[in-house]
């Protein structure tokens, strides 16, 4: 058995920034990993030729805390290809016009359905201290679209484009997230989708990971399922599948909520909790790369709502070929290796083109992460956030799905991350024992 004054269980943003945090202030930390690798529901992968980013990839000055992380290592942000064109399919019509034209018709109606953002999030790293949010947490983003007085055309342009935000239905997404993710950029709706869509990681999402573990002297444990947790006054003890063991005085258990449930913590922790990760999150969709043949131009387009793949953008402009990022709402409806399958799926939305090949990661099949970026259901903040951020005896929850600010995305991972190391760094202080170090050996 190894034992250290800390473990952090999953090497994923929040994990890496918590045992870094941790490991950097003097405290002997283990970070446990299932895979084989570190960054969790990011990948930087080579695939189709080049790296792909397979999950989480674009960030933004609004975004403090993963911005400033950019910032400590001198790694720079590179900005994302401006686009030309556009189509969008309404009422079973294909319509085309210029990049610029779509984000107009999007405009009005983002903004008809954010205005109230500031308002019911007038501190938006606050999202508990905010009034009013009980009465319409339980309200779904689809209902909130619908009782909007628009035009059908720009109704189900505005559905398909939070289909694409959600990567799920909108039928149980919470429509508070929505006004969330607005209020963190400031209330500006094209803030916040540059936001989400313009700059990726110089050296992608690895480069920063990499960093951030160089920066650590946390031991970091690969291929370690860990299968169960127990918990006394004495300490928690951390055991994997394979069986091996780790002790410690305090436990963070940065995990995706989908998977907190395949975990048997003994005693269990809240129902609470328990219900929160039975629920999952809304995130539950595709993020596809299609190759396609021949040089094509700059474009973007949206699909309706229910099409396997509802997005498509024009990422890589070569020779003689193209390479586009494809989103759509169920994962179980895009085959990540069935190029056959991406074809018709791309026929459906931006006709006239021939797939070469394609690639991708099914992150809700995956064990690890069952989920893509955590958009929540309804009623997650009023009923669930506060529990899952109130620690158990020596048990706290991090990641991207608990987080204050920008849930959902790496910055938020980062920032819980953070909160989670200052607060059982705090409860080491308060036990007051000397460290145990990391490699000591007992029983
Ligand atoms: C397709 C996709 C696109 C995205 N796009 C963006 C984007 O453009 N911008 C953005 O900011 N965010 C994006 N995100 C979201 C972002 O990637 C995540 O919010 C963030 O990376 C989550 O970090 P985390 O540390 O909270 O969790 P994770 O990254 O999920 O880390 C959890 C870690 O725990 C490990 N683990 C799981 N089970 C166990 C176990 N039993 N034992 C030990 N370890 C275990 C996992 O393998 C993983 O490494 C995207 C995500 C996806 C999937």
């Amino acid at each position: 058995m190894e034992t250290s004054d800390v473990i952090v269980i999953g090497a994923g943003f929040a994990g890496l920034t918590a045992a870094r945090e941790l490991s950097r202030s003097g405290h002997a930390t283990i970070l446990l990993e299932a895979k084989d690798r570190i960054a969790g529901r990011t990948h930087l992968a080579e695939r189709l030729g080049r790296n792909l980013e397979l999950g989480g990839t674009w960030v933004h000055w609004t975004q403090p805390y993963v911005w400033a992380e950019m910032g400590r290592y001198g790694i720079k942000a590179l900005p994302g290809p401006e686009f030309t064109k556009a189509s969008w399919i309404v009422g079973g019509t294909r319509h085309e016009g210029t990049a610029e034209s779509l984000m107009e018709l999007l405009d009005g109606p983002n903004r008809l359905l954010l205005a109230d953002s500031r308002r019911y999030f007038p501190m938006p790293w606050s999202p508990l201290e905010n009034p009013g949010v009980a009465d319409i947490d339980e309200l779904t983003l689809s209902e909130a679209i619908d009782r909007l007085d628009l035009a059908e055309d720009e109704r189900q342009l505005l559905r398909s484009f939070w289909t694409l935000n959600f990567n799920g239905r909108l039928d149980q997404a919470a429509y508070t997230q929505a006004l969330r993710w607005c209020a963190v950029a400031s209330g500006d709706w094209q803030l916040m989708f540059e936001a989400c869509a313009s700059f990726k990681i110089d050296g992608g999402t690895r480069a920063l990971a990499e960093a951030m573990l160089a920066d650590s002297t946390a031991e970091l444990r690969l291929n370690q399922g860990v299968s169960s947790i127990g918990q006394d006054d004495e300490g928690v003890l951390v055991t994997t599948e394979s069986g091996k063991q780790y002790a410690a005085r305090q436990l963070i258990v940065a995990l995706p909520l989908s998977v907190l449930n395949d975990i048997d913590i003994q005693p269990a922790l809240s129902p609470g909790k328990r219900e929160a990760a039975a629920r999952g999150q809304a995130g539950r969709g595709a993020k596809l790369w299609v190759r396609v043949q021949g040089r094509q131009e700059r474009f973007v387009a949206f699909g309706p709502e229910t099409g396997a793949l509802n997005f498509v953008q024009a990422e890589y402009i070569d020779h003689d070929t193209t390479t586009l990022v494809c989103f759509g709402p169920d994962a179980g409806a895009v085959d990540v290796e069935d190029a056959a399958a991406a074809q018709r799926h791309l026929d459906a939305i931006v006709p006239g083109l021939t797939v070469l090949d394609v690639a991708g990661h099914n992150w809700v099949a995956d064990q690890h992460a069952r989920s893509t970026w955590p958009m929540h259901y309804t009623g997650y903040l009023t009923r669930y956030l506060a529990e899952l951020q109130r620690p158990e005896g020596r048990i706290r929850l991090a990641g991207s799905d608990v987080a204050n600010g920008w849930g959902g995305f790496i910055d938020g991972a980062i920032e819980s991350g953070l909160d989670a190391a200052r607060q059982a760094a705090s409860a080491l202080g308060r036990e007051a024992r000397p460290p145990i170090a990391a490699t000591a050996v007992v029983g």
